[in-house]
């Protein structure tokens, strides 16, 4: 195949992901809520935070999206689809049955 074919292939391909990464809900300052800190979270802090952002997940209109990218690339971190890692592991062990 043609460099510029592949090419054409890899920007569509991110066209298609940049479409649904740009309608996220947490775009924007409340995304520090999806990741960890740099420093020890308790316990009660990762909770409070969690329910953070999954608040958000829960109103964003790429929900759907958002969670196939995550569980495709296995992203080893943070809330996706209004799942945390463990979460994603475990749909993950579901659906492999
Ligand atoms: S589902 Fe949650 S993590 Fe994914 S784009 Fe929407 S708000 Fe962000």
């Amino acid at each position: 195949m043609a460099p510029h074919v592949k090419g054409g292939v890899a920007m569509a391909m991110r066209s298609a992901r940049d479409q649904w990464q740009g309608k996220a809900a947490c775009r924007g300052p409340q995304s520090a809520a999806f990741f960890p800190p740099a420093y020890p979270e308790r316990k009660d802090e990762r909770v409070t935070r969690e329910a953070r952002a999954k608040s958000i997940c829960a109103g964003c209109i790429v929900r759907e999206e958002c969670l196939d990218y995550a569980i495709r690339i296995r992203e080893p971190h943070g809330i996706w689809g209004g799942l945390n890692e463990v979460e994603r592991k475990q749909l993950m062990d579901r659906r492999a049955g």
